[in-house]
């Protein structure tokens, strides 16, 4: 059985990044990844101006500490462009608006008086105060985005501040998914018995479209060799990538295992994690074939933990590894397991700490584990945790986007 780093490992040896690119506009742009580096064709701002509302003088005028009047010659709001500014005047300025010419400093109004014509005020003034001088943000010709990259809503408006309207973005990763099982049936249909609804075909759809994919669902799969054959090979065909849960042990119910090795390749099986042990990377064609259990919790957890890295490299992600918080253990883990172990697990603040407490039922069926939770904590193989311990959590928030 392969631990947790070396089945990560393998995996993301063989994620080959995606090649083709495609061309967005920025309203369909959040979420991909960018294929490319982008740089500025222009200095933002392209001018210097004022970051207040207020009153633009040449400092040299307030210089020395004591009162200091000004006569008003102009005002200029944002979008408009003032007059030079001689010795002795100044101008009236909004937030956003660019300096004129000659001015280097603005005074804030809420220091000012104005009074018939003349702005009075106690200097001295420091030069460059509440002016944003030109390329303060970016310079034109500067790298504003690398290649890789996901873009989030700021990447967005970094994009739109220096005018770019489409971006280059790595294509959507297609991938197929099914769910293997006799007994799994589609909510809104009757329950006959011994059945159980399907549930893992919603968390791997939602999953999936939280990492910008495009999904193949292939729906249920029935517990026969043929026709888990003839799924994958469907499967294969059309995408990319092809997940499926269930049918990966190895009783004689499971035929996932057995029918990859005769339409494709297996190249790993069985990794030493808990929840999740039958989880398999394969090839089928030129297809990835990942076999998840049937369990729902292992479904999700052996996703975050492998597929998620996995997909994202595959887009071109350079940075694929979620990063732990370490917090103090609410509770004990007295009995040290052989699989490295994924608890679900929930932030809980008091008014001066914050710990992190764990499900009391961390069962690979309950399910209602993982809507408690808002995160695992990851205890390695041999380990034992006392409270106050500090432990890994990993935030749902960061796995499941
Ligand atoms: P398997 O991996 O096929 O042996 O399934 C392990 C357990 O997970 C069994 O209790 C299955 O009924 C359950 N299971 C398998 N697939 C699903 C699914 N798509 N939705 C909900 N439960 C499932
Ligand atoms: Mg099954």
């Amino acid at each position: 059985m392969m631990s947790v780093d070396e089945a990560l490992e393998l995996m993301l040896a063989r994620a080959r990044p995606l090649e083709e690119t495609e061309q967005v506009p920025l309203n369909d742009a959040l979420g991909r990844v960018l294929a490319r580096a982008e740089r500025s064709p222009i200095d933002v701002p392209g001018f210097a101006n004022s970051s207040m509302d207020g009153y633009a003088i040449r400092a040299s005028d307030a210089a020395l500490d004591g009162p200091v009047s000004l006569r008003l010659t102009q005002r200029i709001a944002a979008g408009e462009i003032g007059a030079g500014l001689s010795s002795g005047e100044a101008a009236r300025i909004f937030t956003g608006a660019p300096l004129p010419d000659g001015a280097d400093t603005v005074v804030i109004q809420e220091d000012c008086r104005e009074d018939g014509g003349v702005v009075h005020f106690r200097g001295p003034a420091v030069p460059g105060d509440n002016v944003r001088p030109r390329g303060n943000d970016i310079l034109a010709g500067s790298e504003i985005l690398a290649a890789g990259t996901r873009l989030r809503p700021q990447e967005l408006g970094l994009a739109a501040s220096v005018g770019l309207a489409r971006l280059d973005v790595v294509r959507r990763l297609r991938v197929a998914i099914f769910s293997s099982g006799d007994e799994l049936v589609q909510p809104g249909e009757p329950l006959f018995a011994g059945a159980i609804y399907n549930s893992n075909r919603y968390t791997l759809g939602g999953l999936l479209s939280g990492l910008g994919c495009e999904i193949v669902d292939l729906g249920r799969v029935e517990d026969t060799l043929e026709a888990t054959e003839a799924a994958l090979v469907a499967a294969a065909r059309d995408a990319d990538v092809v997940v499926s849960s269930g049918g990966m042990s190895v009783g004689e119910e499971d035929h996932v295992k057995r029918a990859l090795e005769r339409t494709g390749r297996l190249e790993m099986w069985r990794v030493a994690v808990r929840p999740g042990k039958p989880l398999a990377y394969g090839r089928i064609g030129a297809a990835d074939f990942i076999g998840l259990p049937g369990n729902p919790v292992s479904t999700l957890v052996t996703f975050c933990l492998f597929v998620r890295p996995f997909l994202l490299r595959r887009h071109g992600v350079a940075s694929v590894q979620p990063s732990a918080l370490r917090v103090p253990a609410a509770f004990a883990w007295p009995h040290p397991g052989r699989r490295r172990e994924y608890v679900r697990a929930r932030l809980e603040r008091s008014a001066d700490e914050i710990t992190v407490a764990i499900y009391p039922k961390q069962g690979s069926d309950v399910l209602t584990s993982t809507v408690w939770a808002d995160g695992l904590v990851e205890i390695r193989e041999g380990k034992t945790i006392e409270p106050g311990e500090r432990v890994p959590y990993y935030a749902f928030s960061q796995l499941l986007s």
